[in-house]
Order: C-alpha cells, then structure tokens, then sequence
C-alpha cells in the first residue's frame, strides 16, 4: 500500500484534513524515542488506498524541536509515495516557507491551498494554477472543513510520481548547490536522491550527517568558504534562509490577490484592538475565563452534577433492592454497591463539567480567541520560560488535573508540554477542595475562607519555585521561537465542536470503565478483609487500616500519626475525595466533625493540609501523566518528587509552628 505523508503548519487545518480523509479510520500512537504524538490512518479512493500519516505542525525543519525533527528525518528515512504539504491559504506567505524547504528534500508533493472558502468569503483571490506553474507541483484548491475537493486531493496525492525539486535559488547559491551536490554524489550514504537537501543543509550548517572522504571535505569546505565570503557579514543560514523567503515573497505576490474591500479584515483587526487593549486585556481575558469557569464549576455545572447524582443515586437504590431481592449475599451486595457503583458513580458524576468545559474551550480555541488569550498570558508565564500557551492547561488544573494534563497536548513544543504536566498538579484541583473545607471549618472556623484562600496561593507558589527549579536545571534548553500568530477570527464548526467535546467524554468515561471501575473494587476489598483475608464488617481490622498503622510513624515528625491520617492520606491517592471519605469510614459511628480534634490540633492540621495540597497527584492523574508524557519512569518520578517537597514543606510547617508555640507561648 502506498504511504502519504501530510505536512504543514500549526493551525492551517491539518487536523480537520487528516479527519475528512480518513474518517474514523485512525490510529494514534507515538514516534519511537519521542514525545511526538503520531496519527494514521487509511485513505480510500476509487484507485485504490493508502496510509496517511500525519506529521507534526511545524513551522519550518529546524532542528531545534523534536517535532521538526520527527518531521524532518521521516521525509528523509523513509521513502513516502508522495507527500500532501497543506498551507494555509489565508496565510500564504509564511505557510509557503515549510514549501520551500520541503521542495528542496524532494519527494513527490502535492499542494493543497486549505481555507479556499475563507479567501472567497473575504473577496480575495488566490490563482491555483498559477501557483502550480511557480512551484512546479500540483496544486488543488480546498476547504478542509466543507470537504470541497478534498476527494480530488487524495485522488491526486495517490498517482504521484515525480520527485519535485521547486523553484530555483539565486544564480550564485544554485552554482554552490549544484557543485556540492556533485561532491556528494557516490557517498557511501545512501542519499536516495535527497542530494539537493544536503547540500543545502551543508551550506547551511558546514556539517553533514554523515561521512565523506577527506578530500571531498576539503573541496566541500572551500566551496563553503568562498560562500560566507560572498555573503560577507550575514551567516549562510540567514542568507539561505532569506534566498527562500524571496522566492516565497516573489511567489505570494503573483497569485494572491487581496481582497478590495477592506471591511471584514478591519473588523477582525478592531476586535483584536479591544481584545488586547493595555487596559482592557487582563480583565476581559479574566471576565472570559471566569464565565466559562462559572458556568462549568458553577450553578449550571453542579445542577447538571446534581443530576448525574440523582442519576446515581437512583442507580443505587434499584440495584440495591434489586440485589435484596434475590436474597444476594450481603458481602456481594456491598462490593456492588459500595464498592462498584460507589466508586464509579462518585467520578462519572463529573462528567457534565468535564463535557461542558471541553466544550467551551473547543469554542473558544475555534474562533480565534484562545490564541489572544496566550499571547495576554504570555508575558508572566515567561518569568518561568514558558510560553502563555500554557496557561490554559494551567487554569483547567484548579478544576481537576486529569483533564488539564490532557489539554497540554495543545502545546507546541515536548519541552513546554512536560513542564506544563509537571507544574499542573501544583494548582490545588477541585478534588481537593472538600479536605480544604473540612479541616478548615473544624480547625480555624473563624478564617476559614482565609485559610482556603492561603492554601490555593501556597500551591501556586510552590509550583512556581518547581517552575523556576526546572528551568534553571532539567529544562534549560528552550531555543525554539514562540511564534505568535493570530489566526483569523472564525465562526466554529458546530460539527468539529461536537466531535471534539465527545471524544473527550468518550476517552473519560472509558477511563471510568476500567481504571476507576478496578480500582473501586481493590479498595473496598482492602477495606473488608483482614490480614488473615478474612471478611470483615469493622473496617478497623482491614488490611486498609493496617497499613494505614504502618505508615503513621512516618507522618509522626509532620504531627499526624494516627493510622487514620495514614490510611486516609493511601486512599488520597486513589482520589483525593477519598481523604475525606476514607476518614469518616474509620472515625463511624462518631461524626467526622467530632472525631476531627482528637487527631489533629489546629497546627497539624495546617501541616496535613499542606501536605495533601502538595502530595503524589491521583492515581488517574498520574495514569494521564503517564499517557501524556509517554514514560511510567517521569509520572512515577513527578510523584515522588512531589510527594518528597510535600513531606519537607508539611515538616517545616509544623516543626516551626512548634518552635514559635514554645517561643511565644
Ligand atoms: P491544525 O492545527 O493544522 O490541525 O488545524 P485544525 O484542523 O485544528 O484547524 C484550525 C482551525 O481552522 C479550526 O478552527 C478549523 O475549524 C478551521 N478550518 C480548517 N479547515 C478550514 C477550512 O477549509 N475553512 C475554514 N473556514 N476553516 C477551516
Ligand atoms: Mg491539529
């Protein structure tokens, strides 16, 4: 079967392509030894099929990320049938860079101009074949999202034969390139007719990826010599790279044609002027996520919950009776209920707000405003060398961290992406709240809102001293340019929109199905057998609570050495609700709000509550850090790290608290 590759920039509409041409016919992995989200998937044509894969978006084949690399070294690796290289055709120039050096790579391409409904909606032209003669390949004009001719596309793409070499560089480099190429020719290294990228690159560079003999390295150096004296002050990759940029410009002028009225484009630039207005920016970007954070966590969220619960609750009760009424065993009957439908029901509830933040997010990123919105954010999350692209992520971890470590996939580069994991968990999740309130109206009843409040601005601070730590340390290297671009408004998809809030819900409840479902089930079984696995109806005999007497002496120095902390502190880490909720099973019958102060005092509490703040994220945190950072070794490492500055911050909260206790009395 023939292998098509497709190439572009972000945002030009390669996802949407990727989707019309292989319909639910993906697969999704990983390239090998990389961070690299990898997609395929089957195109099928009258004239037969072909796997697609989907290469990153990248802005050019730098070497400075992994994804330009990814790309870069798969064209060159592996001999594809043909190559579909989609631009953004409302954005020709600069998407017409990536052409260019992919041209000079030389596979058979085919280009596809995307957005062409967009340029007709705007009453500007943009001349198909003109731009087919110019680059010397075929060219089809598409609209990626109303599916016009994206089957004349793939029926283009699958009878691809000829390898393309573009337009021609100024006479001067053509003469270096052609006689490097002739140096190069009969290497050893099996060049597979990629000369002309080789000999651009070692122009470029001075290096080559492979051996040659000496006196060819002689001859090639001189040839490069004589180069950089031509182009006198600038270094060759800057002149090369300004060589293309000449033809890209001399190719954009002659088949785009502006639009005449002016109208549309003013609009969208007077919105941007009040979107990122000096004054108005921060409180209409806070406004914004305040209203989708309000409507997902808030009233309209927590009735939608409160359904779910109903739901629920409902569930319960039937099955419950249900269960009775067969006379099951009480035992199966609790591992059902308690266990089972307990544990599942008590995630699945979430999922409205999970559905109902996707989807606002989807809306927002669709229409162009999520890209205004990291450029405002952009400016603080630098101090810590990231990029305001993070910050979205990072705003959905104070509702819950599964979900934010997934919407870090946005990001552009692997550096940013890890990073970005690994702070999330630092931004206190909604999980954790129910702790904060418990302990807080039990022990400080009188600051509780305080005290809340300071345990939020802790966690934010402590990530970012994580922050700052990385990036002076693990994640030094950041040499890929941020590039801001703005894409144009655009009125969203309702179909794209819909797809894209179900296929997150789709992947939460299949998380639901099985990790939450098994792991419901080994708690409450550890929480009703004994050691000598026996059932037993006193959870205080249980495994769970053992294990719970084991850890205490290692909180003791923390101030909480009951077993209970332990035990309840193990079940956080299934799910941080579970703390609060594992506590009230061992403190029954006494009411939690009672059996509280005969375990804590006012100052270990403070130290518990800092501890849970900063401890091991959940278990389905992790599995999604996992996923996400494509290493078991990096998820379990970020929670022993974490769990390691939880201990030390909980010990210093404490061992000082008590220090002024003794001074001050
Ligand atoms: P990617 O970043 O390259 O994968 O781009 P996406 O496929 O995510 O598309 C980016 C945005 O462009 C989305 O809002 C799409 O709905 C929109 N889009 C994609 N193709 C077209 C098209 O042909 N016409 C218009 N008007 N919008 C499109
Ligand atoms: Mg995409």
């Amino acid at each position: 079967m023939r292998t098509i590759a497709l190439l572009g920039n972000p945002n030009c509409g390669k996802t949407t392509l990727f989707n019309k041409l292989t319909g639910s016919n993906q697969h999704v992995g990983n390239w090998a030894g990389v961070t690299v989200e990898r997609k395929e998937g089957k195109i099928h044509t009258p004239q037969g099929d072909a796997l697609l894969i989907d290469l990153p978006g990248i802005y050019s084949f730098g070497a400075y990320s992994p994804e330009e690399a990814v790309a870069r070294d798969f064209l060159l690796e592996e001999n594809v049938d043909g190559v579909i290289n989609i631009l953004d055709g409302t954005n020709l120039e600069r998407n017409l860079y990536l052409t260019m050096q992919l041209l000079e790579i030389g596979c058979p391409v085919v280009v596809a101009v995307n957005m062409m409904d967009e340029i007709r909606a705007k009453g500007a032209n943009l001349d198909i074949d003109k731009l087919a003669r110019s680059l010397e390949v075929p060219v089809v004009g598409i609209s990626a999202r109303t599916g016009e001719n994206v089957q004349q596309l793939a029926q283009t793409a699958l009878k691809l034969k000829k390898r393309t070499r573009g337009p021609l560089y100024d006479r001067k480099l053509e003469q270096d390139i052609e006689q490097t190429q002739q140096l190069l020719k009969g290497n050893i290294h099996p060049l597979k007719g990629k000369e002309r990228y080789y000999a651009l690159q070692y122009l470029e560079s001075g290096t080559l990826p492979f051996l040659v003999s000496r006196e060819k390295k002689y001859k090639l150096s001189e040839i490069r010599e004589n180069a950089i004296r031509r182009y006198e002050k600038i270094d060759p990759q800057t002149a090369i790279a300004s060589e293309r940029y000449k033809i890209v410009e001399k190719i954009a002028a002659k088949v785009y044609t502006p639009e005449e009225n002016l109208l549309k484009t003013s609009v969208s630039d007077w919105i941007d002027k009040l979107i990122l207005n000096k004054i108005l920016a921060f409180p209409l970007f806070f406004l914004v996520m305040y209203g989708v954070f309000s409507v997902s966590f808030g009233n309209i969220g927590i009735l939608l919950k409160k359904g779910m619960e109903t739901g629920v609750f409902w569930l319960t009760k039937t099955a419950e009776a249900l269960l009775a009424g067969i006379q099951t065993n009480p035992m199966i009957i609790g591992l059902i209920i308690d266990g089972v439908i307990g544990g599942m029901g008590a995630v699945v509830t979430f999922l409205p707000q999970i559905a109902l933040i996707f989807f606002f997010l989807t809306l927002l990123e669709d229409c162009g405003y999520m890209a205004r919105a990291a450029f405002i954010m952009d400016k603080p999350l630098r101090g810590l060398g990231l990029t305001g692209k993070s910050f979205i992520p990072m705003l959905m971890g104070f509702g819950c961290t599964t979900p934010a470590v997934m919407a870090a996939r946005t990001m552009d580069t692997s550096r940013d992406r890890n990073m970005t994991i690994l702070l999330i968990p630092f931004l206190s999740c909604g999980a954790k709240f129910p702790i904060y309130a418990m302990f807080a109206g039990v022990f400080y009843p009188h600051h509780q809102g305080q005290v809340v409040f300071g345990i939020y601005l802790l966690g934010i601070f402590v990530g970012a001293c994580y922050g700052w730590f990385l990036k002076s340390s693990v994640y030094k290297r950041n040499d890929a340019p941020f590039l801001m671009e703005f894409p144009p408004y655009r009125l969203p998809s309702a179909r794209e929109l819909l797809r894209n809030t179900g296929r997150k819900c789709e992947e939460f409840l299949k998380k639901v199905g099985t990790l939450i479902f098994l792991l419901s089930i080994i708690v409450w079984i550890l929480q009703h057998i004994s050691l000598e696995l026996r059932f037993v109806t006193d959870t205080s005999q249980s495994i769970f609570a053992m294990a719970g007497e084991v850890i205490a002496p290692v909180f003791s120095p923390l101030g909480f050495s009951s077993p209970e902390a332990g035990g309840a502190l193990l079940a956080g880490l299934v799910t941080k609700e579970a703390v609060i909720s594992a506590l009230s099973v061992m403190c029954a019958p006494v009411p939690l709000t009672d059996a509280l102060p005969g375990m804590f005092t006012p100052l270990s509490a403070a130290s518990f509550l800092v501890f849970c703040l900063l401890y091991s994220p959940c278990l389905s945190a992790l599995a999604t850090m996992r996923r996400e950072l494509h290493s078991w070794k990096a998820a379990a490492l970020a929670a022993a790290v974490q769990t390691g500055i939880a201990y030390i911050a909980a010990l210093a909260v404490y061992q000082i608290g008590l220090l002024c206790c003794r001074l001050f009395g």
